[in-house]
């Protein structure tokens, strides 16, 4: 594993988590994905995946898919970027090779969940088997513990906090999205949406599949990596995995926008 980013030694405490764990006691559901950017940011740093104003983390959700990711790591080859991913179990049992060869690529993985469902109801030991489970297999694909878990749609829950720290996982959400899961996003709008609100130390939230969005919809998420990766480069910002990030340490706030413009309202549609 030498030559990867990878930090070592135990994982870092997560007392942004902490804060969201009492938020989560008064409120089962903690609807995360529906946060303005903004205040999560501010009061969730990060949770929201705050790290050092030289970096961008880049990550993408929902893989692996045999149909579409393989496409995303030879773009990312082309594009000398390593990224963070975020898997779920279920379909890395599926796709056990593909998710060795985001290894063998040199990125991180890291824990999506078992299955992207929805907490409707509360279940802390099936929530804590399962999210085990998951963190389980991705170990093994990956090599070594992984550090960090992203619930689907951004939903944390009091449960789902328990059971990431059980699993000795660190909940990430995100600081800019592309909404690349939508039916009419393109390159261009999912590069200006993410250029929004994304600054130096910041998290951007991708999709290497169309899974559990719009048919199709990966090809956007594609097709704005080149120019996503170049506004970064140009502002003299490196883009790199979560591990790389280190997330809440050397934040300033107020670090410039990359894409100017104001922040707008989160979508509760965030997959
Ligand atoms: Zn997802």
């Amino acid at each position: 594993m030498s030559g990867r980013w990878r930090a070592t030694g135990p994982a870092r405490p997560w007392p942004a988590a902490g804060a969201a764990l009492l938020l989560a006691g008064t409120a089962q559901v903690l609807p995360a994905g529906t946060w303005l950017p903004g205040p999560r940011c501010a009061l969730f740093p990060a949770l929201a995946g705050l790290g050092r104003p030289d970096h961008v983390a880049l990550t993408f959700d929902d893989g692996p898919d045999p149909r579409t990711t393989p496409r995303f790591l030879d773009a990312l080859d082309g594009l000398a970027v390593r990224a963070t991913f975020f898997v779920l179990g279920e379909r890395l049992a599926h796709h056990w090779d593909l998710g060795r060869e985001i290894v063998r690529r040199g990125h991180e993985l890291a824990v999506h969940g078992w299955t992207h469902d929805r907490p409707w109801r509360p279940s802390p030991l099936r929530e804590s088997r399962r999210l085990s489970l998951a963190a389980h297999l991705v170990a093994q694909a990956y090599g070594d513990a992984p550090l960090w878990y992203r619930p689907p749609y951004g939903i944390l829950t009091g449960d789902r906090l328990a059971a990431a720290r059980t699993a000795g996982l660190r909940p990430v959400l995100w600081s800019a999205w592309g909404r690349d899961w939508t039916s009419r996003a393109t390159a261009r709008s999912v590069l200006d949406l993410l250029l929004r609100d994304l600054r130096g130390g910041g998290t951007a939230l991708l999709h290497d599949t169309d899974r559990e969005g719009a048919p199709g919809c990966w090809r956007a998420a594609l097709g704005a990596l080149p120019g996503l990766v170049a506004v970064c480069r140009e502002a003299g910002l490196a883009v790199g995995p979560l591990g790389e990030h280190e997330v809440t340490r050397g934040h300033r706030r107020g670090a410039r926008l990359i894409g100017g413009g104001p922040s707008g309202p989160a979508d509760p549609r965030a997959r």
